[in-house]
C-alpha cells in the first residue's frame, strides 16, 4: 500500500446515527487523522423505501455535533448510479457478472427443495454461464438481476485489523445478487466500488459485516482494484448482555445530546469501548488521535455501561468553567421554557460538580428562574415552629445587608447566636424554601445569586 491513509463511515439513513456507528466513525477518523490522512462521509442511501432526508439530517447534525469532521462528503450513493451501472456493464462484458431470471417463486422452490434435503440455502447459479453449458430459456416479462460469479470453490482469507486472520470458503457463499430489477445496485456491490473508487486504504466497520467480507474481496480481486483493510469491530451489548438496540435504551447520539451528554465526553467513553490506551480513562480528542494506531482494538463485545458514561461525562462537566457550560445549559432551559439571564455562568460553576449531566445542571438553575415546590414532607421536617422566629430575623436582616456573599455569610452567624442554633437548624429550611431541597451548596453562595427580593418573598412562605 503506498499514498495516504483514507478511511470512511459509511451510514444508512434509515435512522439516527447509532451510537455503534458514531464508535466506527470515531475509530476511523481517528486512524485517518493519526496517520495524516483523510475521513470520507458517505451516505449509503441505497435502500431507497427504508432512507429518509430527516435520517440523513440527524446523521450529519451528530457528526458535527461529535465534532468528527470530514475531509469529502457526504457522498450519496443513490447520486452514483451511472458509476455502479458502468462498472456492472464492465463486469458483464467480462464475465464476472450475469444476468439472472429466476422468479422470486423460483428461488423460494429452489431454497425449499435445498431445505428437504438438508443443504444450506444458497443460489445454484442455474443461470450462471459456463462453457458447454446450456441456460434456461429467457422467459417473458421477467426482469432480470445481475450476479456476481463468485468463485465456487476456495477459501477468502483477511488479515483483520482488530480480529486477526479470518478464514471463509467460497462455499459458504453464493453469487449474490449485485443489480436489482429496477437498477440499484445491492449493499455489497455498491460500498466495492464506492471504497475502490474513493481509494479507501482502511475500512473500519461493525462484525456483524464480517459474513459480507468475502464476497466484496471477490469482487475487489474481480474488478483488479486494490484491497483495503479491514478491521471488524465488536458489538455493544447493553448491561442485560444482548445487543444494545432502542428497546434497552437509548442508542443514537442525539438522546444523549438531548439528555446533557457533551460530545467529548461521549467520544472519550465511545472510544474506551472497544479501545485501550494502558490505563487511561479520560483523554482528549488529541490524545486520542496521537494514539491511536489501530492496535489494542478489543476482540470481543463491548459492555455498554450507563454509569460509566454518566461518571466520564461529570468529569468533563467537572472541567468546564461556568462560562462554557452556560450556553449549554441554556439550551436545556429553553426547553423548558426557561430564558435565563447572566447569572447562567456564576449557576453553573456553583452547582456543577453535583451533576452529572447539563439537564440535571438546568434542573438546578431552574430553581432561580421558575417557581419552585416545596414538598409536604420538607415542610414538615424543616420549617418547625421553633425556626420560624430565626427565619423571621433573617428575613429582616437580609433587607438592608450588603448583597454579597461574605456579608451574608456573617449575618447569617449573626442570626444563628441570636437565636442560639446550629447552623443546619436554620440551613435546611433556607435551602427548602429557597431552592425546593434541603441539599444545596453553601447557603451564602446560593443566596447571592438569587435577587434580594426573591430570597426574601421564598422565605415570606415559611
Ligand atoms: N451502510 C453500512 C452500514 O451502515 C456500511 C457498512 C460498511 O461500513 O461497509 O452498516
Amino acid at each position: 500500500m503506498t499514498g495516504k491513509v483514507r478511511t470512511r463511515i459509511a451510514p444508512s439513513p434509515t435512522g439516527f446515527l447509532h451510537l455503534g456507528t458514531a464508535r466506527t466513525a470515531l475509530y476511523s477518523w481517528a486512524y485517518a487523522r493519526h496517520h495524516g490522512g483523510e475521513f470520507v462521509l458517505r451516505i449509503e442511501d441505497t435502500d431507497v423505501a427504508r432512507s429518509t432526508q430527516d435520517s440523513t439530517d440527524q446523521i450529519l447534525a451528530s457528526m458535527h455535533w461529535l465534532g468528527l469532521d470530514y475531509d469529502e462528503g457526504p457522498i450519496y450513493q443513490m447520486q452514483r448510479l451511472e458509476r455502479y451501472r458502468e462498472v456492472i456493464a464492465q463486469m458483464l462484458a467480462a464475465g464476472t457478472a450475469y444476468h439472472c431470471y429466476c422468479t422470486p417463486a423460483e428461488l423460494d422452490e429452489m431454497r425449499e427443495a435445498q431445505r428437504a434435503r438438508g443443504e444450506k440455502t444458497l443460489y445454484d447459479r442455474r443461470w450462471r454461464p459456463a462453457p458447454g453449458k446450456v441456460l434456461p430459456p429467457v422467459p417473458e416479462g421477467v426482469p432480470p438481476v445481475v450476479r456476481f460469479c463468485n468463485p465456487p470453490e476456495g477459501d477468502v482469507t483477511w488479515n483483520d485489523l482488530v480480529k486477526g486472520e479470518i478464514t471463509i470458503n467460497n462455499r459458504e457463499i453464493d453469487d449474490l445478487i449485485i443489480l436489482r430489477p429496477d437498477g440499484v445496485p445491492t449493499y455489497n456491490f455498491a460500498v466495492v466500488v464506492d471504497d475502490w473508487d474513493m481509494a479507501i486504504t482502511h475500512v473500519f466497520r461493525g462484525d456483524e459485516h464480517i459474513n459480507n467480507t468475502p464476497w466484496q474481496i471477490n469482487i475487489f480481486r474481480a474488478l483488479g482494484a486494490p484491497l483495503p483493510q479491514f478491521g471488524h469491530v465488536p458489538v455493544i451489548l447493553g448491561d442485560d448482555g444482548q445487543k444494545l438496540s432502542k428497546r434497552r435504551g437509548a442508542v443514537s447520539v442525539t438522546a444523549y445530546e438531548d439528555n446533557g451528554y457533551l460530545p467529548e465526553a461521549m467520544l472519550n467513553y465511545l472510544a474506551r469501548l472497544g479501545w485501550s490506551h494502558g490505563d487511561d480513562e479520560l483523554f482528549t480528542r488529541e490524545q486520542m488521535v496521537s494514539w491511536f494506531d489501530g492496535s489494542h482494538l478489543s476482540k470481543s463485545p463491548a459492555q455498554w455501561d450507563a454509569a460509566k458514561l454518566a461518571w466520564v461525562n461529570a468529569q468533563y462537566i467537572k472541567a468546564k468553567s461556568g462560562e462554557e457550560l452556560a450556553p449549554l445549559v441554556a439550551a436545556q432551559l429553553q426547553k423548558r421554557g426557561i430564558v435565563a439571564d447572566a447569572r447562567l455562568p456564576a449557576i453553573c460553576a456553583l452547582f456543577k460538580d453535583r451533576c452529572d449531566t447539563t439537564v440535571a445542571l438546568a434542573g438546578w438553575a431552574a430553581a432561580f428562574y421558575s417557581d419552585i415546590e416545596v414538598s409536604d414532607a420538607d415542610r414538615a421536617q424543616h420549617i418547625t415552629d421553633a425556626v420560624k422566629p430565626a427565619i423571621a430575623t433573617l428575613v429582616e436582616k437580609l433587607m438592608t445587608v450588603a448583597w454579597e456573599r461574605a456579608e451574608i455569610a456573617v449575618m447569617i452567624k449573626e442570626v444563628l447566636a441570636t437565636h442560639a442554633l446550629k447552623m443546619p437548624v436554620l440551613a435546611m429550611p433556607v435551602r427548602v424554601l429557597v431552592m425546593g431541597t434541603s441539599q444545596t451548596p453553601s447557603l451564602d453562595s446560593v443566596l447571592e445569586i438569587f435577587s434580594r427580593e426573591k430570597v426574601i418573598e421564598r422565605l415570606k412562605k415559611a
